[in-house]
């Protein structure tokens, strides 16, 4: 699985980084990235999911693997 967030449509609730910190960094304006270039980890898909979800603006999205 592997996810990225949306920089345009981010608009730094830091809600992601609250709910999944192993899958996100955020920036001082509270910005978020994917970490590890958006790869999920075994085991944190659901944790995943559960941002994916709780992101308002929509921001993350999965992304195809390559
Ligand atoms: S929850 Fe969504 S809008 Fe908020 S910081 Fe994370 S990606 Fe950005």
């Amino acid at each position: 699985m592997r996810i990225c967030v949306d920089a345009e449509k981010c608009e730094g609730h830091n809600r992601c980084f609250a709910l999944a910190p192993e899958l996100f960094e955020v920036d001082d304006l509270g910005l978020a990235k994917a970490l590890n270039d958006g790869r999920v980890p075994p085991g944190l898909e659901d944790k995943a999911d559960l941002a994916i979800a709780n992101c308002p603006e929509f921001a993350i999205r999965i992304v195809e693997e390559d």
